[in-house]
């Protein structure tokens, strides 16, 4: 696409749903755009709930893991809290080196069948974040399992000492949304919760300071990504989301 081309229209995501589980690589990553959606959806009554891969533990270059791993798990909770967002897990897999697998899949079922959703949310696992901005692995690899586990949770057979165990089956999951998908086909309107989403990518400040970007600005940085967005639903602010139904004949 020539940037003198205008993007395509999105087109509204489904609110028709009680509880959303947004699985992601690193705390932060539904922080850089994604947030201001959650807060909507928390505010109208939806649980959301969120699930850590890593804790990022390798993301801050003048910050030992072990140290870094408490600080941005610390972070993340307050990130969520804002967003009306109570429940986070961490499930402790090594950040930088994560690789799609069966083992990845194995803990990404068990949540799902946890915490039941009826919508998974992930972040965008495309190669790029369009044009030549490459994705990273953590990233492709996440969002990869997560539509394989998705199925996986309604499968009785799969992963059968999960049910042993007492965790039963769920297909409840009707879609699987990829959040800043250079392919995203839909958008949510942020506008009125747009201030709790800059809230939340401040309350990476240990993060965002380890970055070394001088004059990198929360604010600034999701008010270009949200008008872009917006634009193209004809709202002042939006999240745009690869949306990936998970029923048959859709
Ligand atoms: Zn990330």
């Amino acid at each position: 696409m020539s940037t003198l081309e205008q993007p395509p229209p999105l087109e509204h995501v489904d609110e028709d749903w009680e509880r959303a589980l947004c699985i992601v690589a690193h705390p932060d990553d539904i922080e850089y755009g994604g947030a201001a959606a959650v807060a909507r959806w928390t505010g109208q009554g939806k649980w959301v709930g969120y699930t850590m891969v890593t804790s990022g533990e390798a993301g801050i270059d003048g910050m030992e893991p072990d140290q870094c791993r408490t600080v941005r798990e610390a972070e993340e909770v307050e990130s969520a809290r804002i967003v009306g967002v109570d429940s986070v897990d961490f499930l402790h897999q090594p950040d930088g080196i994560l690789e799609y697998g069966v083992a990845l899949r194995r803990v990404l079922c068990a949540e799902i069948r946890r915490h039941r959703p009826d919508i998974v949310i992930t972040g965008n696992f495309r190669d790029t974040f369009g044009g030549r901005n490459l994705n990273q692995a953590d990233h492709i690899a996440t969002g990869k399992a997560v539509l394989d586990a998705v199925r996986d949770a309604g499968n009785r057979w799969v992963f059968p000492e999960q049910v042993a165990d007492g965790l039963e089956p769920w297909g409840g999951v009707k879609a699987v949304w990829a959040f800043g998908s250079p392919d995203s086909t839909h958008g949510i309107d942020t506008t009125e919760t747009f201030e709790k989403g800059v809230e939340s990518l401040q309350a990476h400040k240990a993060y965002i300071d380890g970055l070394g970007w001088a004059d990198f600005d929360p604010r600034e940085f999701l008010e270009g990504l949200g008008r872009q967005t917006g634009q193209r639903l004809g709202v002042a602010f939006a999240a745009p989301f690869e949306v990936f139904p998970m029923g048959w004949g859709e």
